[in-house]
């Protein structure tokens, strides 16, 4: 057997991220000159918050659509206010961009 080099990579510097399996919630940061990005669904403002330690309001939205629940999050990073961190609690019932003008109203399928 000849000796080979072993190269010793054991750099493990991943940051394990720790779920919470309370509630179906969506985090993420964007780097956006918009706060409310656009994910396709309408949302509407019901809320501000002034928060600690930071410049940027904290807004809250919610899904326009009627029997949905869903609402968002959306606040500026204090450090880098170029970073848009979004919020996201529950999940859509329906299906995005479904208020454009579509003639087609066969009713819904109620069960
Ligand atoms: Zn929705």
């Amino acid at each position: 057997m000849i000796g080979r080099w072993r190269s010793s990579a054991l750099e493990k510097n991943k940051v394990k991220v720790r779920r919470k399996l309370r509630e179906p919630r969506f985090c993420f940061q964007t780097r956006s000159d918009v706060d409310v990005l656009d994910d396709g669904y309408k949302w509407r403002k019901y809320g501000q918050k002034v928060v600690k330690n930071s410049l940027h309001p904290r807004s809250y939205y919610r899904c326009t659509h009627n029997n949905c629940r869903v609402k968002k999050r959306v606040e500026r990073l204090s450090e880098d206010c170029r970073m848009v961190i979004t919020t996201y609690e529950g999940r859509h019932n329906h299906s995005p961009c479904d208020d454009s003008n579509s003639s087609e109203n066969d009713g819904f399928t109620s069960f």
